[in-house]
């Protein structure tokens, strides 16, 4: 149940190799100054001059981050991308290279491998980034996809997750719960559609949430903005795995505790009432839905001032000493601890 636009099917066996690599790679483009050389020698050459080098890689598997019977191939190959950028952006840095490995299992047509890197051009496109290399290999099973993202920073601007100060505030762009939410209801539309073929999933009305789980964009703008504004954060992080978890990783890294206000946490109201209609709490769906690629960061209080005007960052709380924990102060101003996957801890 491949589904792509193209609808030719060319047997990757026809090409080889060598023949897939030139045929996928031919759109490939090198716009940024510090490529020296990328695809086509055996290695690539970067020059970051007296910049820092940041470099991430994922792991994509298909069945366990991804389900070909909804996520449409283009999209895959986007999101790829995206979710690397994210842990670049993530240190405060400048994303500018990645290189893309994918291993194919033999139903996959040529054209259904053309329409991931189209998706993963689009990103470097739109992000500034140069692909620069890769692997290519069979698979026995399952589509299988890495990417590993380069970018640079100056030394004294990098983010870590360690850097966070006891009075420091808790900010996070965007909102929270949309992809995981959005993720239940590409799963139930799937299972209707395996039990009764003839019905057309029903997503209508819920764009929002949908594109979030397919399409994640990385937060380069909020990195941008906080250079503009003059803002370094004492800590950062990317919300791949879910708000708690994100928070515990900050604050062990720091040595330090948190306070969490539980009804300053951004939801979007798509998310809200599609969680609310499938019975689950929307503040779950924040603190361990995950795969959101919002920034969360902690700023010094006097940088107040500089973010209070932007509707895309919210305070959601501060950071304590470690001896008081992790905490989330409920809507009703209980008092709870924090944990990874705390997916009843939070009921009144
Ligand atoms: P090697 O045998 O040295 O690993 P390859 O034949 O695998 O070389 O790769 C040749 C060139 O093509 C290299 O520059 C490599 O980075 C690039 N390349 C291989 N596979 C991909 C891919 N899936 N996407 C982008 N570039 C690729
Ligand atoms: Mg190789």
């Amino acid at each position: 149940m491949l589904e792509f636009d193209n609808t030719e099917r060319t047997n990757l066996g026809e090409l080889g190799e060598f023949g897939l690599i030139s045929y996928l790679t031919k759109a490939v483009e090198i716009n940024e100054p510090s490529t020296l050389k990328g695809i086509g020698d055996d290695a690539a050459v970067l020059d970051f001059s007296n910049k820092k080098t940041l470099i991430s890689t994922d792991l994509l598997l298909e069945g366990i981050h991804f389900d070909l019977r909804y996520v449409p191939l283009k999209h895959l190959g986007y999101k790829a991308v995206q979710v690397n950028l994210s842990d670049i952006y993530a240190m405060n840095g400048t994303a500018s290279q990645i290189t893309f490995s994918i291993g194919l299992s033999s139903k996959f047509p040529l054209e259904a491998v053309e329409e991931i890197y189209q998706g993963a051009l689009i990103a470097c496109k739109k992000y500034n980034v140069d692909l620069i290399g890769g692997d290519t290999s069979a698979s026995v099973q399952g589509l299988v996809i890495s990417v590993t993202s380069i970018g640079f920073a100056d030394e004294d601007q990098i983010a870590y997750r360690s850097g966070a100060q006891e009075g420091d505030l808790l900010c996070v762009s965007g909102d929270l719960g949309a992809a995981y939410v959005g993720l239940q209801l590409l799963e139930r539309e799937k299972n209707i559609f395996l039990e009764n073929p003839n019905i057309q999933p029903d997503l209508e009305g819920k764009d929002y949430i949908v594109e979030r789980q397919l399409k994640p964009e990385a937060r380069r703008d909020i990195v941008e903005l906080l250079a503009k504004i003059g803002i370094k954060p004492n800590a950062m992080i990317d919300v791949s795995d879910g708000l708690a978890s994100e928070i515990i990783h900050i604050c062990e890294a720091s040595d330090k505790g948190c306070k969490l206000y539980e009804d300053k946490i951004p939801l979007d109201s798509m998310t809200y009432e599609t969680a609310r209609e499938f019975g689950i709490d929307p503040t779950v769906c924040a603190l361990n839905g995950g795969e959101d690629y919002e920034l969360l960061f902690t700023i010094p209080q006097a940088d107040y001032d500089k973010i209070k005007g932007s509707m895309d960052i919210t305070v959601i709380g501060h950071i304590t000493q470690a001896s008081e924990g992790c905490q989330m102060i409920s809507k009703s101003g209980k008092v709870y601890p924090i944990t990874a996957q705390g997916w009843n801890a939070f009921k009144d």
